[in-house]
């Protein structure tokens, strides 16, 4: 395999990403290929239901599975007690919690300056630490940019994808090392270029693993905005209504609206960033003067 240095031409560059398609979104191996292949067998097994009562009746704890991951079982399993009450949990319908931090996940959107398929990847991390330790600096902060964290699967709940069935589906949080902002707090970088400034209210010690801890706050967000925000039209009106007053909750939620060709805010992602902040650094939110944000969130779930 090609290897990449600072003199070689563009195309030369490209050859340098081709072991991405060996983990493709949709290879027999990917983490997402098995999540998608286990939704199909459950509708066939007739499981999901059209009442979303039934299915949260339903429920039981989510399964913890963890992988390589930097922060402990211990740890999570302490967190996610004494920030999320039980039954709130059971309403994002996460049948699991999957820290794999042996693997990286890569969504590359369209027209990137890396010259690659866009697409999602889910790359081993041996893999991907041995490429990395070959890019130069610029490569780095390039990829970087597109390495996520996290991902929840309950925008699977669809007409399309699960024939409209409130059904179980897992929150994947992957490897911690490559993405700008783990990278931003590791390298005591300038946190507030990173949309993550919300961090400084804590002892630097403590910020890598609140990060990390918030990235999965951030995810049971995203569930509880499919199936309790989205599905009540007079609920999400009035959330939608506290963004507007009081603008994006963090840089991070801004980045959306900066990269909508729209610039329209994205809801559901500072509904994730608010459960992110009301768990990891919760005085930040009505230091801000956004009491109203946390008020109307604790009306509905009881985050402590
Ligand atoms: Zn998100």
């Amino acid at each position: 395999m090609e290897i990449l240095s600072h003199n070689q031409e563009p195309e030369k560059i490209q050859l340098n990403f081709e072991f991405l398609n060996k983990y493709h979104r949709n290879d027999e191996n990917s983490p997402l290929k098995k999540n998608w292949k286990k939704l199909k067998k459950q509708l066939e097994n007739g499981e999901g239901e059209t009442d979303y009562l039934k299915a949260y009746e339903k429920m039981t704890d989510p399964e913890i599975v963890m992988n390589d991951f930097p922060v402990s079982g211990d740890k999570i399993g302490m967190f996610l007690v004494r920030h999320f009450d039980r039954d709130d949990l059971k309403m994002g319908l996460i049948d699991r919690i999957d820290l794999d931090g042996s693997t990286v996940i890569l969504m590359l959107p369209k027209d990137n300056d890396l010259h690659i398929d866009a697409d999602q990847y889910f790359v081993p991390s041996e893999e991907f630490s041995s490429m990395w330790d070959r890019w130069d600096r610029d490569t780095r902060d390039k990829i970087s940019q597109f390495v996520h964290r996290g991902h929840s699967q309950s925008h699977w709940y669809t007409e399309k994808y699960t024939e409209g069935k409130f059904i179980r589906m897992p929150i994947l949080i992957s490897n911690q090392n490559y993405d700008v902002q783990n990278r931003a707090i590791v390298e005591n970088k300038d946190l507030k270029e990173f949309g993550i400034d919300y961090l400084e209210e804590l002892p630097i010690e403590q910020r890598r693993e609140q990060y990390i801890l918030g990235t999965l706050s951030h995810e049971i967000g995203h569930t509880w905005y499919t199936y309790i925000i989205e599905r009540n039209p007079s609920v999400e009106v009035e959330w939608k209504k506290y963004i507007d007053k009081y603008g994006n909750l963090t840089g991070y939620a801004q980045m959306y609206e900066d990269r909508n060709p729209n610039h329209t805010k994205d809801y559901n992602e500072n509904f994730a960033e608010a459960v992110r902040l009301m768990t990891t650094c919760p005085k930040y939110l009505e230091k801000n003067g956004k009491k109203e944000v946390v008020d109307f969130i604790k009306s509905i779930f009881d985050i402590k």
